[in-house]
């Protein structure tokens, strides 16, 4: 026990000290308060290194230390470096200064020009030697750099007494989110910049051409802010909890966000993991931006998958977790369940526990029925057939049977070219497997991937690679199913042969198969729910918040309708807030 302190002040000042963490609750300056605010009643900095594993006391002093820094530039601490903040090494060499203004100028001088810990140190020598203006002594150092690099820096009052107060109410990460989120949804696209929230005033750092931008801003920059962030923080309010508020939404790119801390097929920076929840490229979004950047986890035949189509790094990065189906994954702060989302091999419904217990989720794409859903507080849910008119008035038996005659007689007389997305063409190797007399010719990278498949329970039979003898004995017989995956082209010409594409999207309501030709043919393979099976689904997940995703081509306004007609949910199309900034 600590005193003076509640039990989850307590637990953040613990998750925030003596850790590595990229994202601890706390900021350098909180910690700072916290432990100040404990020895004031009566705690001893002995009893507080040892609850906070720190070995020596003295490290208290360099926290306490911080406090001597004038609370202009307070905000601006963070663990680490930044282009808009300050690190904590470079704060407490700061904080030695003992006029405000002096302390202010060094950091004006370390945001614009990047000045790290040594440099830093040497400014603050050469003026206490010297006692020669700051301006000189920063200029003394900046000298003996190669080259010189100049950063644009804003800085604003935050001008509403009320949105002080409510931003006092907030931790320094909350309120960095808020600007971010705030700028980014209700201002202009702007190039990349980075910025900090105090409760009395904001900082932005970028380019010149950020800086420009930024002037330009409406009504000048300061007022533009203020009112993106008056903005933000209502919609904040208007959030499912007023105390932690809870955004789940679909970036501008794809990225579904669950939380703040988890997205799913798709990067956000700052988001420090991401769920892959299928090999599908409409989900890929970014994915080396994640691996750069993110945990990434996904399930197990998912990274397989991945493993046989981009081999490479995939299997050796430590940064790729593979969880099983109806597993957990938990760190400090979050946890995340993958569920089946029957779609294809390895597709996963995606259950995000957030800091204060809540359940949030995203469907992935989703087929239906389910044997198990998921049950969330607000959820995210794939619209691809969220239309009413998206409903199949067939079963899925019927298209499998009807694929399976169509190539058994094709067969018979010449060749028949099968192409495919993944998943779906698994699916129907499955559905010929033990019907056929001719051998099944595929390229190397598919005989690999159903290798994958067989290993998560598909029953497909032997591929025969293109190149081998005894494909090109078959292809002189003139007998013989050719697959056709991924990036891979059926002839221009397929004369002779019959061409069936498999598409996992529905062509009419009541009519699965579509006949071009004799030798052309599209069939619908459901593997996707429909209309009602979605309303069904998002019913079964028990949530009482809907967001549709409205960045995947899918119906998600129609859906948000009937989701409020039908089941009385609280829906709203994903808001895809526009934004050029990198990671957003
Ligand atoms: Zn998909
Ligand atoms: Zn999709």
């Amino acid at each position: 026990m600590i005193s003076g302190l509640s039990p989850e002040a307590q637990s953040d000042l613990i998750l925030s000290v003596g850790t590595r963490r990229a994202r601890r609750r706390l900021s350098p300056i909180e910690v700072a308060q916290a432990i100040e605010t404990s020895l004031a009643s009566g705690s001893t900095s002995q009893e507080l290194a040892s609850v906070l594993h720190l070995e020596d006391p003295s490290m208290l002093m360099r926290f306490r230390r911080l406090l001597k820094l004038s609370p202009e530039i307070r905000h601006l601490v963070d663990w680490g470096q930044g282009q808009s903040c300050l690190s904590f090494t470079v704060a407490s060499q700061i904080a030695r200064l003992v006029s405000s203004k002096e302390q202010q100028e060094v950091t004006d001088a370390a945001l614009k020009h990047g000045l790290g810990k040594v440099e830093t140190i040497q400014i603050i020598q050469i003026r206490e030697r010297s006692g020669r203006p700051i301006a000189e002594c920063v200029q003394d150092v900046l000298r003996m750099r190669p080259q010189i690099e100049r950063r644009h820096i804003l800085i604003g009052a935050i001008t509403s007494e009320k949105l002080r107060i409510a931003l006092r109410q907030m931790t320094q990460q909350e309120r960095n989110q808020l600007l971010k989120s705030a700028v980014t949804s209700y201002g202009p696209a702007l190039p990349p910049w980075e910025g900090r929230l105090g409760a009395e005033r904001f900082t932005l750092v970028g380019s010149d051409a950020f800086g420009a931008a930024v002037q330009r801003l409406p009504g000048g920059f300061e007022d533009a802010i203020n009112a993106y962030l008056e903005e933000g923080m209502s919609q904040r309010r208007g959030g499912v909890s007023n105390m932690t508020p809870v955004l789940i939404d679909v970036s501008a790119h794809g990225a579904i966000m669950l939380g703040d801390k988890v997205t799913c097929d798709g990067f956000v920076f700052g988001f420090p993991y991401r769920v892959q929840t299928h090999i599908h490229e409409d989900h890929m979004e970014s994915f080396n931006s994640s691996k750069g950047y993110q945990d990434i986890l996904m399930s197990e035949a998912t990274k397989e998958l991945l493993i046989a189509e981009l081999d490479a790094d995939i299997g050796y990065r430590t940064n790729i977790h593979a969880i099983p189906l109806g597993s957990r994954y938990r760190s400090e702060d979050t946890e995340v369940e993958l569920l089946s989302s029957g779609h294809m091999v390895g597709s996963a419904q995606v259950a995000v526990t957030i800091s204060g217990g809540m359940k949030v989720g995203y469907s992935g794409d989703f087929n239906w029925p389910l044997e198990q859903v998921m049950e969330v507080e607000a959820l995210v849910v794939d619209s691809t057939y969220g239309s009413p008119n998206s409903r199949r008035e067939y079963s899925p038996e019927d298209v499998c049977d009807r694929f399976v005659d169509l190539v058994l007689e094709k067969v018979k007389t010449c060749p028949v070219l099968i192409k495919a997305h993944p998943g779906t063409l698994q699916r129907a190797l499955e559905l010929l497997n033990g019907k056929l007399a001719c051998p099944i010719l595929a390229s190397r990278r598919l005989a690999a991937e159903a290798e994958v498949y067989r290993r998560f329970g598909y029953s497909i039979g032997t591929l025969i690679i293109i190149d081998s003898t005894e494909a090109q004995l078959a292809m002189k017989e003139g007998r013989y199913i050719r697959l056709y995956g991924k990036r891979e082209i059926p002839p221009s010409d397929p004369s002779g042969n019959t061409v069936i594409v498999l598409s996992a999207y529905m062509t009419s309501p009541n009519e699965p198969l579509l006949e071009f030709s004799e030798r052309s043919y599209r069939i619908a393979m459901p593997s996707h729910a429909d209309f009602e099976g979605t309303l069904e689904y998002v019913k079964a997940t028990k949530a009482t918040e809907v967001v549709t995703d409205n960045s995947r081509g899918g119906h998600a306004i129609e859906l948000a309708v009937a989701l409020k007609r039908h089941l009385g949910i609280e829906a709203r199309p994903s808001s895809q807030a526009f934004s050029r900034v990198w990671g957003v």
